[in-house]
């Protein structure tokens, strides 16, 4: 990026009124007296995957949300997270070799909210009351908007009028929630687009208060921060003005937002990144290689930049806490979990009898969790301390790839077989994903049909949290494999370099922000390439847990690259360094 460019794309904040004790307060990375707790650093999201706090999401988007509070919640950073409570939510098992969906209803008061009030938004003609809950923390809180029909998370198509009055619900109905509670924003981050209509509600706040249009653009602008986890703004859903007319304008008080936001629409079409763009100054995508690569323009037609911020997670909740001690005590580690910078020496006291230790002490966890996870025939699996195992968990969609490494299915079931080796499989399908249900089934009856694989290869349905960590602390290697390009980030995989699992990916995502020689790479010209790649790294990574020296090596070698990435409160300091920088 060349300097005129980089001014262009990198406004600091310079007129919200305390952030020089707010700057000063981060260089202090304690930031309690600096922005008061009515002016928090507010995170929007239609995703929260949280289920100590009653919330499942569908994956990454809502991990990542989940994390970034507990975190913002240990660097004492006053923050503020907005979402819907959803009041039912699926959960998937096996029945009769079927997998099935099943909705059962969530209650809020079971998880410690507390009803505020109620607030009221405008749609279709209606006025909707929303209730607005709120759990409280030390330094954060989560503030929710709900009602009885608002429906489960990512309910309905994309472009639905469903979807739209859901993200209507989150925008205005949460920032009435703030005012509600309190609260004034110091920052807008919007997780994802779904989330526009908040800085839209804020912008339309000060319009209507006498500021003059432009003028409150650029404000709003340089208080709002969207992060972009998408690679192609063309696959994005499109609303109609017809939509618009019905869910948002009614909502809006201020004619000239009118004016601006129907002027947006193209062939009466809008797609919400083109007017988030508009409204968002400042911009980030989730890796290095995601922000490089994300493809959107503005109105205008000029090329989107993206600040890289790569993802991270929350090392206290996803990290056995004998390992996360241990990088604590040898120093990797502070004890509020900042890295420090001689880890890389301190690395050097992580032998292979203490990742074999803490294997086993993860195999424990593991084998308590699994209780609860029956497998695709409804038995529970149980683990040796010896036993190998290989996981692949995550979402089941296309571009992640399940199927590939039973692409040689004798292959694969000859080199389980030489080390007596398991492979655990788990992962929801999207509801109403026909050809992934297609896919799972197809693994499932070819697994089925073979008494070795039977034995050694399970399908755990329900993925959720739990198991990630469970499988994160017991098995020895993970399996990532995107087709590359196609994964802003991924964090599952960095759940398992926490843990010290051997890592077999595609260089994609996150996972890129280091070399190829880092973990176990899986490349190729095509896919049978890959393919071949993927099954000679199984059987190295076999080998590399026979050898002492090859072990210590490896995973020493991963934490050496991956620590600084995998850091959740790396996270959070670089984007408060982008928010407030000078
Ligand atoms: C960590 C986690 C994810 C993250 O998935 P990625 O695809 O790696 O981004 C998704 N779902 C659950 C349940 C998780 O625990």
């Amino acid at each position: 990026m060349n300097d005129e460019e980089e001014l262009y794309y990198y406004h600091p904040l310079e007129n919200i009124e305390d952030v020089d004790i707010f700057y000063d307060a981060v260089e202090r990375k304690k930031l309690t007296k600096a922005i008061s707790e009515e002016r928090p650093y507010t995170y929007w999201t239609i995703e929260l995957y949280d289920q100590t706090n009653g919330i499942r999401g569908g994956g990454g988007l809502g991990v990542l949300a989940a994390d970034t509070r507990r975190i913002a919640e240990q660097m004492e950073v006053p923050f503020t997270l907005l979402t819907i409570f959803y009041p039912s939510e699926y959960t998937q098992f096996m029945k009769d070799g079927e997998i099935v969906d099943e909705k059962h209803k969530v209650d809020y008061h079971d998880f410690g909210f507390r009803l505020i009030d109620t607030v009221n938004i405008r749609c279709n003609d209606c006025l909707c009351p929303l209730e607005v809950i709120e759990k409280k923390f030390k330094h954060t809180r989560i503030l929710a908007v709900t009602e009885p029909n608002i429906g489960e998370l990512y309910a309905d198509m994309s472009g639905s009028d469903h979807r739209l009055y859901q993200e209507v619900a989150l925008g205005f109905g949460g920032y009435a929630a703030l005012k509600l509670a309190g609260l004034k924003p110091a920052i807008i981050q919007l997780n994802e687009v779904a989330t526009f209509f908040a800085a839209l509600a804020r912008l339309d706040e000060l319009v209507s208060n006498g500021m003059d249009f432009y003028e409150a653009v650029v404000y709003t602008r340089k208080h709002t921060l969207y992060t972009n986890h998408t690679l192609v703004q063309a696959a994005e859903a499109e609303f109609s003005i017809e939509q618009f007319e019905r869910y948002v304008m009614p909502n809006l008080k201020s004619l000239a937002v009118k004016k601006w936001l129907r002027n947006s629409f193209e062939h009466g079409k809008i797609k919400l990144s083109t007017v988030t763009i508009e409204i968002a100054e400042l911009r980030s995508g989730v890796s290095k290689f995601h922000a490089r690569v994300a493809n959107y323009h503005d109105l205008a037609g000029n090329k989107v930049k993206f600040k890289a911020i790569t993802n991270g997670i929350d090392l206290s909740t996803w990290t056995l806490p004998s390992i996360l001690e241990f990088y604590q005590n040898s120093g990797e580690f502070s004890p509020d979990l900042v890295l420090s910078e001689d880890f890389r020496q301190k690395l050097e006291f992580l032998t292979s009898d203490d990742i074999r230790d803490f294997k086993i002490e993860g195999r424990e966890v593991l084998n308590g969790i699994l209780k609860d996870y029956p497998d695709q025939y409804g038995n529970i699996l149980q683990f040796q301390p010896d036993d190998f195992i290989f996981d692949f968990k995550r979402r089941f969609v296309d571009y992640k790839r399940p199927d590939l490494p039973f692409r040689d299915v004798e292959r694969l079931k000859a080199i389980l077989k030489k080390r007596d080796a398991h492979y655990i499989l788990t992962g929801r399908v999207h509801l109403g994903d026909t050809r992934m249900y297609g896919l799972l089934k197809y693994l499932l009856k070819t697994i089925d049909n073979d008494a070795f694989l039977k034995s050694h290869v399970h399908y755990l349905p329900n993925y959720d949290e739990k198991l990630a960590y469970g499988l994160s602390c017991g098995s020895n290697v993970a399996i990532n494999l995107p087709i590359v390009g196609l994964e802003a980030c991924g964090t599952s995989w960095m759940k398992d370099v926490a843990n010290l699992n051997l890592l077999i990916s595609t260089h994609d995502g996150g996972v890129a922000d280091g070399s190829i020689n880092a973990y176990l790479n899986v490349s190729g010209s095509d896919e049978a390439a890959e393919v071949e790649a993927l099954y000679q790294r199984i059987e190295e990574a076999i080998s590399i847990w026979d050898n002492d020296f090859d072990l210590e090596d490896s995973v020493r070698r991963q934490l050496t690259t991956f620590l600084p990435v995998i850091s959740g409160t790396r996270m959070l300091s670089d984007y408060i360094d982008y928010l407030f920088s000078k």
